[in-house]
């Protein structure tokens, strides 16, 4: 017999960016997966199991939670903001792609959330209102040359770049020769957004120039974003400062 996986984001933070389908799909889950600090933001339920994993053991939890629906039950498995960005959701596909013909039989419901990089542009207007791309800065899972050629290739074709990842303390120096980098293709004043912690109570965003954006602002719980070339920052008195891409470009 086989069961139903949902794999779910919570949002930012704050529960008021969970959509009703994933708190629906939390509700009925007999048991839920996921990083401990994303369980810990839901409230317990008399009669729901709950396997807290460490945040790097990605492959081990998709596995567990698949064995588990494969068994018959309702399952969930949690992530932050979106499951599908840097998260779980690739997670999951990568161990039924490897894993035994019995997990293709599973009910996989993936229920889009709010990720980071939306709810940190809608903090200061529109950053990301023309083209743009995404890119983790984390080198855990690819090697740094590649990502050093993706920005390169990004901020030269005109993306605003969203980063991931940007930060932790086991990779303090990558986001600083991140911006060294992207100092060669761009103008000195293209805005950089920090949004720390955006949707929670500790919520911190500010906006700096290229030319001296300092990498000390960002952390773990940061996601960066750099404007294109385009990119413009309004200064409006007494308020903090609106950032937008036009929605028009040209060759
Ligand atoms: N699936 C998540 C991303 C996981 S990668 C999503 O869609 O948002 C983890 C990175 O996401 C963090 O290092 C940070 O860059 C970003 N992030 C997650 N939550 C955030 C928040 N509330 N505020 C700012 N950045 C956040």
């Amino acid at each position: 017999m086989s069961g139903r996986l949902a794999v779910i984001g919570l949002g930012p933070g704050d529960a008021r960016f969970l959509p009703p389908e994933a708190a629906d799909e939390i509700a009925g889950a007999d048991a839920l997966y996921g990083y401990a600090p994303y369980l810990a933001r839901l409230p317990e339920q008399a009669g729901q199991a709950r396997h807290a994993s460490d945040n790097r053991e990605e492959i081990a939890r998709a596995s567990a939670a698949l064995d588990h629906a494969a068994g018959g039950a309702r399952v969930a498995i949690v992530s932050g903001g979106d499951p599908g960005v840097f998260a779980m959701a690739a997670a999951v596909c990568e161990a039924i792609d490897s894993g035994p013909a019995a997990w293709r039989e599973i009910e996989i419901r993936v229920v889009p959330g709010i990720t980071a990089m939306l709810a940190v542009a809608a903090a200061v207007g529109a950053p990301l209102g023309h083209d743009f791309c995404a890119i983790s800065l984390s080198d855990n899972l690819k090697p740094w040359d590649l990502v050093e050629r993706r920005l390169d290739a990004a901020a030269s074709a005109g993306f605003a770049i969203a980063l991931y990842n940007p930060a932790s303390k086991a990779r303090p120096w990558q986001l600083g020769a991140a911006f060294d980098r992207l100092r060669q293709h761009l103008p000195p004043a293209t805005p950089v957004i920090f949004g720390r912690a955006v949707g929670r109570a500790d919520e911190r965003v500010t906006v700096a120039a290229l030319a001296d954006a300092d990498p000390a602002h960002a952390d773990m719980a940061t996601l960066v974003i750099i404007g294109s070339a385009a990119t413009r920052a309004i200064a409006r008195r007494g308020l903090p400062p609106l950032v937008y891409s036009p929605r028009s470009a040209r060759a």
